[in-house]
């Protein structure tokens, strides 16, 4: 996933009720930021963070200024995957409401 890519929400952001960050939702990935002490990413889909001043690493718990958005971790979202073949397609039956097909990405190594 990179800035600019639309992403869809795929699990329900414990907070997320009062957010909207809740799955099945489309969001636009605005800016990938860095927790500065782990490194770890973290999105900045455009919700602005409502209370706390400071964001919380998902990964080393640390804190770190959010500048007043609410960065969520990279894991409760993936890519919407478009198939260009049926892009040209899809855009032509505009009258027909197209399901987004969502592939849940699980980091497996094999
Ligand atoms: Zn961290």
């Amino acid at each position: 996933m990179k800035v600019g890519d639309e992403i869809v929400c795929i699990r329900t952001h414990s907070q997320g009720f009062r957010n909207g960050v809740v799955k099945g939702k489309i969001f636009s990935l605005l800016a990938i930021d860095n927790c500065p002490s782990c490194g770890s990413s973290c999105f900045d889909v455009g919700v602005k963070s409502r209370v706390e001043s400071n964001n919380r690493c998902v990964k080393c718990n640390g804190r770190y200024p959010s500048g007043g958005i609410w960065h969520i971790g990279p894991s409760l979202f993936a890519p919407i995957q478009y198939n260009s073949a049926h892009d040209e397609l899809l855009s032509s039956i505009t009258e027909e409401k197209s399901d987004v097909k969502i592939e849940e990405h699980e980091e497996t190594l094999s």
